[in-house]
């Protein structure tokens, strides 16, 4: 298993973009910033949150 050939972001699903890597799942750097700079307000804020659970659900298994 190559953990390098899992660079997909589960947020915009690219997957060529440099970014971190949480657990076993990946966020561009675009998106990692969009995420921190969204206010809790925001409509999309739900959605990020939502990818994010995803992160935590793979490792439960
Ligand atoms: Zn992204």
């Amino acid at each position: 298993m190559r953990e390098e050939d899992s660079k997909i972001c589960i947020v915009c699903g690219q997957g060529d973009r440099e970014g971190i890597r949480i657990m076993r799942s990946f966020i561009c750097h675009s998106c990692e910033s969009e995420m921190v700079n969204t206010p809790v307000e925001d409509q999309r804020y739900p959605y990020f949150v939502q990818q994010l659970k995803q992160l935590w659900v793979h490792t439960e298994g």
